[in-house]
């Protein structure tokens, strides 16, 4: 497993190696370096990447608590530079990845910041442009692969279950933590190809010690790249 080369979706590359083992990773809640720029790279195309739709960044703030729909947090993070009159500022639309390199660029196992933007702020013409965040808590990821799809790396994080699968149904991702049974049931579901059964799956084992995840099954298309 290679995740060096930052432009391969690992989706697609999870497709091609069953002897798969990939890293945990981490998130921690923490107050915004003073100036931040967009991550390059880090929005998917939805006509070239599957599974563009499914969980998303912005629930994955949501879930540590960022964002939540009514609070006063609820907004677009970027104080500057201002939004044109007329644009989605101040609303909170996407998860925005950030970083402190102006370059935009999140080195391999380097950490980087995920926080509310609106799209106008969101968009790639604010690349290289140094934002000015509100100073108020943020997300701080490690080990984010550029390009992920949210639900991987929601997945990658640390869970006391022992097994855990990422999932593609009507094109969209998402991954869930599994016990043993639950895990057992998912299998024998898939097996009779019965009605609820998951179009298209990678099934993993954690290990206990360092929480990397060892890919053990995977149904569907060979492929990902032919959805
Ligand atoms: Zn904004």
């Amino acid at each position: 497993m290679d995740f060096s080369n930052q432009s391969i979706n690992p989706a697609i590359v999870l497709s091609e190696n069953k002897s798969v083992k990939i890293e945990s990773t981490f998130a921690t809640v923490v107050y915004p370096p003073s100036t931040l720029y967009n991550v390059q790279g880090s929005t998917y195309d939805p006509k070239h990447i599957p599974g563009a739709s499914g969980y998303s960044w912005k629930q994955l703030l949501i879930y540590y608590g960022i964002g939540v729909p009514g609070n006063a947090d609820d907004c677009c993070f970027a104080i500057s530079p201002p939004a044109p009159g007329g644009s989605t500022h101040p609303q909170f639309l996407v998860g925005g990845h950030m970083t402190t390199s102006s370059n935009g660029v999140v080195p391999v196992g380097g950490i980087c910041y995920l926080m509310p933007l609106c799209k106008w702020h969101n968009s790639t013409n604010r690349d290289g442009i140094p934002f000015t965040p509100l100073h108020k808590p943020i997300l701080e990821l490690y080990g984010y692969m550029q390009a992920e799809p949210a639900a991987l790396f929601k997945m990658r994080l640390p869970s006391e279950e022992r097994f855990a699968v990422i999932r593609i149904k009507d094109g969209s991702w998402i991954s869930e933590n599994l016990s043993e049974n639950s895990m057992n049931l998912f299998e024998a579901r898939s097996k009779n190809k019965a009605a609820d059964a998951d179009d298209h799956y990678f099934l993993f084992e954690r290990d206990k010690e360092d929480n990397s995840l060892t890919l053990v099954n995977q149904g569907g298309v060979k492929d990902l790249s032919e959805l």
